[in-house]
């Protein structure tokens, strides 16, 4: 490709996307193929030789585009949104023009610096305490799994050697994401080792209940290593007591992991800082950018009051990587699984100054308050109800009826291609989570998803 033809084509894809952010609302937010309806459509082998960029660009219209889900929909309410806003975007494009592969200093500077710079300016936003070593990862499945190794490393260290972790065990509520049991898995840590700790009536883990665990298991001869604490869980957005759970792993030496993926962004905003509370306590805990800040996925923050122990965990330096030491040199392949590491940071870093704090916060206490609208119409209409406390901008909401009455309502609302949510289970029931979280929902997208629940309700 000719720098005039980039140049040429370039103009057409950032058209095309301009296009399509401001015609957003005319797509369906929901894919509506069949299974296998792409595949088919695609040929069964690569060309031999190659195609001209309007015939590949026209089949990513006419093909792909149909088999999107859209994920940029302010109709998207479904899992915890995440979007690309326009900053984002840009600052993504440019980190794969620059293409570099960030494992150490000097394989790009910039990249290394401006991640610790961002990570430091996002950690004060959140009124994280300074000296948090943070690093971003791509998913916090991924951040979680190395908390956990993290975790490891501290308890058994004499273990790295041999891998005998069977002594050790984790502790999570039983709302934790699967993300936590997935990571114990990969850290050799058995399904069996995982502590599903009971919660509470507002789905909040019980600090009692995991005191009594850790006795339990520690009596039983086994070592408890490991406490991953939420901050807004995945099934109804519920905070875990990290207070209580800090004093409980402080007193037993534990590593303390609080997992903000989703609730932590809300701690940009004043009134909700406090959701963080105690997290200045934790070991490590993970946020998501890609959740609710607007930048486009991946990008998951990892922040640390023991990058040593990380370190000491991830650190294997062969001879071709040997750099002189120089403490403002870190080397970011030294605190995770991965060698090779996109420049992630930029687009948050555009992300970041092209919203300011302030502008990120509106968006997130906008958020908050159409939940807590929306909420309230659900409540007022004796056919629903509310099924658990609105803390951030999650509605879980329920027709008073069967689990199927329910499933046939959310498949009406999804087909309408105006809204997309997904189902959830609380108290052993069927819900509908309406999860708010795209840059571009206002209230008359809530209004609309208002109306064609009532609608479907009434042919139920
Ligand atoms: C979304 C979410 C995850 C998983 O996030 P990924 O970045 O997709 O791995 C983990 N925990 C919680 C609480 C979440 O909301």
């Amino acid at each position: 490709m000719t720098p005039e033809e980039f140049r040429r084509f370039g103009h057409e894809v950032v058209d095309w996307i301009a296009d399509f952010r401001a015609s957003i609302r005319d797509y369906p937010v929901l894919a509506r193929t069949r299974p296998g309806e792409v595949a088919d459509a695609l040929p069964p082998s690569g060309p031999e030789h190659g195609e001209p960029m309007d015939l590949i660009l026209a089949d990513f219209r006419r093909l792909i585009v149909p088999g999107m889900t859209h994920w940029n929909h302010p109709g998207f309410m479904a899992y915890f949104a995440t979007s690309g806003s326009g900053p984002g975007i840009l600052g993504e494009l440019l980190t794969a023009a620059l293409n570099v592969n960030g494992m150490v200093w000097k394989s790009s500077p910039s990249a290394t610096e401006l991640e610790q710079v961002t990570l430091d300016w996002l950690r004060q936003w959140m009124g994280l305490p300074a000296g948090l070593f943070g690093t971003i990862y791509d998913t916090a499945s991924t951040a979680t799994m190395h908390a956990i190794m993290a975790a490891r490393e501290m308890a058994a260290p004499e273990e790295r050697g041999r891998g005998n972790w069977e002594k050790l065990t984790l502790y999570c509520s039983e709302q934790a994401h699967s993300s936590v049991e997935k990571g114990a898995v990969a850290a050799g840590i058995g399904q069996e080792r995982v502590r599903k700790i009971a919660v509470d009536e507002k789905f909040r883990m019980r600090a009692d209940a995991l005191e009594e665990a850790i006795r339990a298991d520690k009596a039983a001869g086994l070592k408890p290593f490991c406490v991953v604490a939420t901050v807004g869980t995945t099934g109804v957005a519920a905070i875990d007591p990290v207070p209580e759970i800090a004093g409980i792993t402080e007193r037993h030496g534990i590593w303390l992991h609080v997992d903000a993926a989703y609730g932590g962004s809300a701690a940009i905003v004043e009134e909700m800082r406090h959701v963080m509370a105690g997290s200045e306590r934790a070991d490590s805990m993970v946020v998501n950018p890609h959740k609710w800040l607007l930048t486009p996925v991946d990008c998951s923050v990892f922040y640390t009051r023991r990058p040593e122990i990380v370190r000491r965990a991830f650190s294997l330096v062969p001879e071709y990587l040997r750099t002189e030491e120089d403490p403002r040199a870190v080397n970011m392949m030294d605190y995770g699984v991965p060698l090779g590491r996109r420049f992630r940071a930029l687009k948050l870093w555009f992300v970041m100054r092209s919203y300011g704090r302030v502008g990120l916060a509106c968006i997130i206490r906008r958020h908050m308050e159409i939940a807590r609208e929306f909420a309230g119409w659900v409540e007022q209409d004796e056919r629903f109800e509310v099924m658990a406390p609105v803390l951030f901008s999650l509605v879980c909401m329920r027709y008073r009826g069967a689990d199927e009455q329910n499933t046939k309502l959310l498949e009406e609302i999804n087909q309408s291609g105006k809204a997309f949510l997904s189902p959830g289970q609380v108290q052993g029931k069927k819900v509908l989570r309406v999860a708010i979280g795209n840059y571009g929902t206002e209230k008359e997208d809530l209004v609309r998803l208002w109306q064609l629940a009532r609608e479907a309700a009434g042919r139920l």
